[in-house]
């Protein structure tokens, strides 16, 4: 088939094999280019591993530090004249330079909130590792099904208390004008913290500890934002800043129950970067747009791979995580410098529709997007005819997940 992007809102429908597998090539590269990991991760269980800061951090735990993963993810592969995922193929082409590099890697493809995944993941981790020395928690979902009551939740992107207008860009015109998003209403704060908040993190962790696979001085991490101050009615102040503190509240939790091991649970603040996931938050590309010319010209520009890859080898695992006054790692210390923030805030005040490619680096944005979906890398021969039909091998060697 022939495969081109075919862009629906803030998502692509479709997706690239063979410039997914060049985009994880791309990353493993970057990891590889920067030498092992002393003392890193061996046996690494990654929660939401096949996109975004998932993906990169299973990339850097493998390709960094010789580690084994087993990766967990939603996805779908193709199915008639329909192209799989790119989380889809990206797990296969992670799976194949894994195999390639004579690396242990295993995938589950399920709904990583119930309680059956949990089962097979902890019988793998069982049969194939005995334990798991690190456990990175990614999942990005609008809806989850809680696995005791049944409960379906949904999260919602909204403010809290009042109605939030600011500068927005649509993506797919280029235009900036004006967004005005509602306040949250009903229970839609506790729904979007049953979703994306720490609930689902502590049942993996306790599930794992419980089952004894977690080894002494195990880590665990999960992801946060925080963000400069023009986007916080609508992130760090709204409802999913809500959920996010509930992971912050979830972290000191599993810091007891892992003590025993002289274990450690970590939230680490990442920078904004396009993923599927936060290009459905209003505002927040028009900020990025911004904020990439700004690191791109001081030369501090990273993507979720060097950001993974510092997490890993400057903080976790370089016997100085140097968290900030709440406990938290900062990778995002590079967007949130004055010079970076200070910029950017100046320029947010002047972005428009006409000045935007001057000011803000939105050919950076669509093609970043576009990058996510295997489409734009170089190498790639995009009016060839590609197989969609790949499987991801360990999912295909095994009978399949809940
Ligand atoms: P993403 O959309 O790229 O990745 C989400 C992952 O979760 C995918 O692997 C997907 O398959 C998996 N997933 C979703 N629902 C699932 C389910 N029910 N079962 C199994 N797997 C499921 O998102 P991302 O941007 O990489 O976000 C990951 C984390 O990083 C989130 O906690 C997010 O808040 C955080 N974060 C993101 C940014 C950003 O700018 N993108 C910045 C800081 C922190």
């Amino acid at each position: 088939m022939i495969v081109s992007p075919k862009i629906r809102g803030f998502i692509c429908t479709t997706a690239h094999p063979e410039g997914c597998a060049k985009h994880v090539a791309d990353q493993i590269a970057v990891v590889k280019s920067r030498g092992v990991v002393a003392n890193g991760p061996k046996k690494v269980l990654v929660i939401g591993s096949s996109t975004g800061y998932g993906l990169s951090s299973r990339i850097a735990a493998a390709f960094g530090s010789n580690a084994a993963t087993i990766g967990v993810f939603f996805e779908r592969a193709a199915e008639g004249n329909r192209t799989g995922t790119a989380g889809w193929y990206n797990s296969a082409a992670f799976e194949k330079e894994a195999a390639a590099a004579g690396l242990y890697a295993r995938s589950f493809n399920g709904d990583a909130f119930s309680d059956a995944i949990k089962t097979e993941v902890i019988a793998a981790i069982k049969a194939d590792l005995g334990q798991v020395d690190c456990v990175v928690y990614s999942l990005a979902s609008p809806r989850r099904t809680d696995p005791k009551s049944g409960q379906v939740y949904n999260s919602v992107l909204k403010p809290i208390g009042e109605s939030y207008t600011n500068k927005n860009l649509n993506t797919n015109t280029g235009v900036v004008n004006e967004v005005t998003i509602e306040p949250a209403a009903g229970d839609d704060i506790e729904q979007t913290v049953a979703v994306m908040g720490g609930d689902d993190w502590q049942f993996w962790i306790d599930a794992l500890l419980e089952a004894g696979v977690l080894a002494q001085g195990v880590q665990t991490v999960a992801y946060s934002y925080i963000g400069p101050e023009v986007t916080w009615p609508i992130y760090k102040n709204g409802t999913i800043g809500r959920a996010k503190e509930d992971v912050e509240r979830v972290q000191k939790v599993l810091d007891a129950h892992l003590a025993p091991l002289g274990g450690k649970a970590w939230v680490s603040v990442n920078k904004a970067l396009v993923t599927q996931a936060s290009s459905a938050i209003p505002v927040v590309p028009l900020y990025i747009s911004l904020l990439y010319k700004v690191m791109k010209d001081q030369g501090t520009h990273e993507d979720c791979i060097e950001q993974m890859d510092r997490l890993f080898r400057d903080r976790m695992y370089s016997g100085s995580p140097q968290p900030d006054e709440a406990g938290r790692i900062r990778v995002d210390d590079w967007e949130m410098a004055p010079a970076v923030q200070e910029l950017v805030g100046q320029r947010w005040q002047e972005v428009n529709t006409e000045n935007l490619a001057e000011l803000g680096d939105f050919e950076g944005y669509k093609s970043s997007f576009l990058r996510l979906f295997g489409f734009g890398l170089e190498g790639v021969n995009y009016e060839a005819d590609t197989d969609v039909t790949i499987g991801v091998p360990s999912l295909a060697a095994a009978p399949a997940a809940a």
